[in-house]
């Protein structure tokens, strides 16, 4: 057991009265975790409080130089009112591998899962009941040593947000329209793109804004050295089904190793399909498809579970996908994904927690 203190809030607040208009990530639980790290000390002082502001001395590192890391992932409320986590032991392990890149001190991923289990269920009636909405955890951990010298901080602030979202798709699945980007780049193989930093989210935003300019909902990266080949979206791992493959890029270094995508992929092979992580081209894509053989694509996450893309556009070429609908596959994934994640079907893999 570990000693994780609780301190209830004494004034819980309103909860939300339209579950149709929950959106994302901006309300609240009433109860947030924290856990400190200082250095000789170790992890220490797991607590459970009312949620609210945090006092941080403005000279906190994480303020300047970026040294953080978070995580996301869903508690999900089944039918018969049970509250389920997907695969959380993964989260925690990518968690680690985070920190690790990031210098930040490695955390004890049972003590994280234990503590995350009890907040859940402190604020379980926060979860919401309507259809494919669920309450998004948000672990993060930030370098709060007061000190402007460029190093690796002394003492740090892991926490445990809760926030009831609305559905991905509150219109039922959606093929998305994304274009390859050609003038920025995401990450390259020595950087940071594997993990899960701040700093790669805020470099991001950028080409995001231009597309959303354009009415695109997202930019395909390509690598950083070749501009070449296909690495990811947004916050998704990119799926093309070509012909009887199914062709994610390879984890080389430069992309986050989703947890929906490792899913994906063991849900496809348990069905008999060929799946393969290699390397894939922006040209061998735009080749498939004037052969015929780009039968779908679709990203792979945490917020969209899946999400067809009807629109890929490569400069000059617009590719439409599959007549711009959602293709057997990417529906086929997505309804067995979330009735696993809901509690709607067998768990043949052992995801549920
Ligand atoms: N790539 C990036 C850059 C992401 O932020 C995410 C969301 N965590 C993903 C891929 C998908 O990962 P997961 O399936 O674990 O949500």
């Amino acid at each position: 057991m570990y000693d994780v203190k609780v301190e209830r809030t004494s004034a819980p607040k309103q909860k939300p009265l339209d579950e149709s208009k929950l959106g994302f990530g901006t309300i609240f639980t009433d109860h947030m975790l924290m856990i400190e790290y200082d250095k000789g000390q170790g992890w220490h002082d797991a607590r459970i409080v009312p949620y609210g502001p945090i006092a941080m001395d403005p000279a906190a590192m994480c303020l300047h130089y970026g040294q953080e890391i978070f995580e996301g992932m869903k508690a999900y409320r089944g039918d018969d009112g049970s509250v389920y986590l997907f695969r959380p032991q993964e989260n925690f392990k990518r968690l680690n591998s985070s920190c690790e890149r990031m210098c930040i001190p490695q955390m004890d991923e049972e003590l994280l899962l234990e503590s995350l289990k009890m907040l859940v269920e402190l604020d379980s009636g926060w979860i919401p009941a309507a259809k494919d909405s669920s309450l998004y955890i948000r672990p993060f951990i930030i370098a709060t040593e007061p000190k402007l010298g460029v190093k690796s901080s002394d003492s740090y602030l892991y926490m445990v947000l809760l926030s009831p979202s609305g559905p991905y798709y509150p219109s039922g699945l959606d093929p998305v329209k994304i274009y390859v980007e050609q003038s920025y780049v995401r990450s390259v193989r020595g950087g940071t793109g594997m993990v899960k930093t701040g700093g790669n989210y805020a470099a991001a935003l950028k080409a995001q804004d231009e597309a959303h300019e354009q009415d695109y909902s997202q930019v395909l990266w390509l690598d950083g050295v070749e501009r070449k080949y296909i690495e990811e979206v947004g916050a998704m791992n990119m799926f093309f089904v070509l012909g009887d493959e199914v062709v994610t890029p390879a984890l080389l270094g430069s992309i986050l190793p989703g947890i929906t995508r490792k899913s994906v992929i063991e849900m496809l092979r348990s069905w008999g399909m060929k799946v393969s992580e290699r390397r894939i081209s922006i040209d061998e894509v735009a080749e498939a498809y004037k052969n015929g053989q780009l039968k779908e694509a679709f990203g792979t996450g945490t917020a969209a579970v899946i999400s067809p893309v009807g629109e890929l556009k490569h400069g000059d070429l617009v590719m439409t996908i599959n007549g711009g609908k959602i293709g057997p596959v990417s529906q086929r994934l997505y309804d067995a994904l979330t009735a696993i994640q809901w509690g709607r079907a067998e768990d043949p893999f052992g995801w549920r927690v």
